[in-house]
């Protein structure tokens, strides 16, 4: 028997409960369908790729291999979750590891600070280092945590757009704290104020990058994003970021989710303002209910035909993109950890360019990710395998083909002056994404990695809802949607939108 006349017949099998269409096979997407797939539904994912995991993707040539996206793990418990529910077997783990050297940041005259994953080394550290009280960056650390602590049931584990949300006591609670979460004053306003050190400011305020926003105008509660890493922890998975797609994708496969590959949905059909089915490859898929898993601007603009749906925030806040360069490097630096960052004189000044330029910024900030420092295989011997990136605008229209060519040569530059070395001598493989093309492998609406940015003090709740009021059976999980981009945010959205159809289902 084919394998699919076998997953057919599996879909038929497991017809116990409603059918279920998920658009996009991202990290969310697949989260989605384990959770759904678990309670007894029958959960069909149609992903227009030939592979699965949208961003998550990797390279494997000449004998290097590259995570091609996400590259920071944190939160490690989402997908422990996912498999504890998954295989409901307590011997299936997800292999990943604590990491020393969260990141090593790395400034213009000469000093390299290490940001140790152990919170009281880091803290000795940046004393030794920056000659600071111990009391300054401790108090702030513990500063963070409270607003993790504050913020996280409301802001990351529910909808922001259910009157239930606001009818509970953690969230009355939360409401007294808004006084002290920084929301009006900016992220650098809050961390000059706090850490008074231009190096750690500079440092904390990188954390708006995160999500694609800008620090000088990003709201101060933004600051919470730094606790998962210098309070809980950076992980790394034991096979890299790709191993997490890997994991879903098997829990997905045995518990009969079907999945239609090389399958763009083309339309999603709307009767009577009830979400019916789609349209794939010229054929009709009806379903009980529709998760879309990708780019929200996506969805209203081709498969709903109803751009005016979109709020002006999603239209106008774009969240930044990047410029990736994937290096096979003949040589190894014992300098540099897993996370590297080469930071830019004045990173006001770079947040302005980009901005307000259509070239790349002048000194940009490079961020070096090397996996083969704990992952020997991902690079041959005596050799490294270096995702290099900086920051850039999203997709207006720019002339990448150039921008690529300057920014090759300015981030060439300032890796030569920091390491002192001749970078270009140990390339011997070379591969590159941009907006334009992180778009087209992804489907990320003019290449912004994280949907809209979250510049605006009120981001947080002007970011597209889980659902819309005015088409029934229609949900929306992943990075470009509540509660926000990267891995664990979208983590997040799939447990709250398989929530919401369960919960709805009981009713
Ligand atoms: C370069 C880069 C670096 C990043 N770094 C980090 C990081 O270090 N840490 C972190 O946590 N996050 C990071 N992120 C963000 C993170 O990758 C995403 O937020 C996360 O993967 C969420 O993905 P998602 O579930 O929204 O789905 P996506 O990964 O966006 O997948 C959507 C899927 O939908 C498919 N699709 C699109 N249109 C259609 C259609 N019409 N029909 C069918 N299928 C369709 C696409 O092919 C894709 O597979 C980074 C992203 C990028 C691009």
């Amino acid at each position: 028997m084919s394998e699919e006349y076998k997953s057919i017949n599996l879909f038929l099998a497991k017809n116990m409960s409603k059918e279920i269409i998920i658009i996009g096979s991202g990290v969310a997407g697949l989260a989605s369908a384990i959770r759904l797939s678990c309670n007894g539904y029958s959960v069909r994912i149609f992903e227009s790729n030939t592979y699965v995991g949208g961003k998550i993707s990797e390279i494997n040539e000449n004998g290097y291999r590259f995570d091609t996206g996400p590259s920071l793990f944190t939160m490690p418990n989402l997908i422990d979750e996912l498999v504890k529910i998954g295989y409901k077997n307590p011997n299936k783990k997800f292999d990943y590891k604590k990491i020393d050297v969260a990141c090593s940041y790395f400034f213009e005259d000469g000093i390299i600070l290490n940001a140790y994953s152990e919170k009281k080394r880091f803290i000795a550290e940046v004393t030794n280092k920056l000659d600071i009280d111990s009391k300054v960056i401790s108090k702030y650390l513990n500063y963070v945590s409270f607003l993790f602590n504050s913020t996280n049931h409301i802001f990351i584990k529910k909808s922001l757009h259910k009157l239930s949300t606001y009818l509970s006591i953690d969230t009355l609670f939360s409401f007294f704290k808004i006084p002290f979460l920084s929301i009006f004053k900016s992220m650098n306003e809050t961390n000059t104020q706090r850490l008074k050190n231009k190096k750690l400011i500079k440092i904390f305020n990188r954390y708006a990058t995160y999500n694609g926003s800008n620090p000088f105008v990003a709201p101060g509660i933004l600051n919470v994003i730094s606790h998962l890493e210098f309070n809980e922890g950076v992980f790394l998975p034991n096979k890299g970021m790709r191993s997490i797609v890997n994991c879903l994708y098997e829990i997905c496969l045995k518990n009969g989710v079907i999945f239609e590959l090389g399958s763009k949905v083309d339309k999603i059909d709307i009767q009577d303002n009830i979400a019916k089915g789609i349209y794939s490859n010229k054929k009709y898929y009806s379903a009980d209910i529709i998760i879309s898993n990708i780019d929200i601007h996506y969805v209203y603009n081709h498969l709903l035909n109803k751009p005016h749906y979109l709020s002006s925030h999603s239209k106008n806040n774009r969240s930044t993109s990047a410029i990736i360069f994937y290096w096979g490097i003949k040589k190894t630096f014992k300098k540099l950890s897993l996370h590297n960052i080469l930071f830019a004189k004045d990173y006001e000044n770079e947040f302005n360019e980009i901005k307000n330029s259509s070239n790349v910024q002048s000194d940009p900030t490079v961020y070096i990710n090397i996996t083969s420092k704990h992952i020997v295989t991902d690079a041959p011997k005596n050799s490294e395998n270096w995702f290099v990136m900086i920051n850039v605008s999203h997709n207006k229209g720019q002339n990448w083909e150039l921008l690529l060519q300057n920014a090759r040569k300015k981030i060439i530059k300032k890796i030569n002056s920091f390491l002192n070395t001749d970078i270009e001598k140990f390339i011997e493989y070379e591969d590159y994404m941009d907006p334009t093309s992180i778009e087209f492998k992804t489907g990320a609406f003019q290449g912004s990695l994280y949907g809209s940015s979250s510049n605006d003090r009120m981001s947080a709740f002007l970011r597209h809802p889980n659902f819309i009021n005015k088409i029934k059976n229609l949900y929306f999980c992943g990075g470009t949607v509540h509660p926000g981009g990267g891995i664990p945010l979208a983590l997040n959205s799939a447990k709250i939108v398989a929530n919401e159809i369960i919960s709805n289902e009981k009713k």
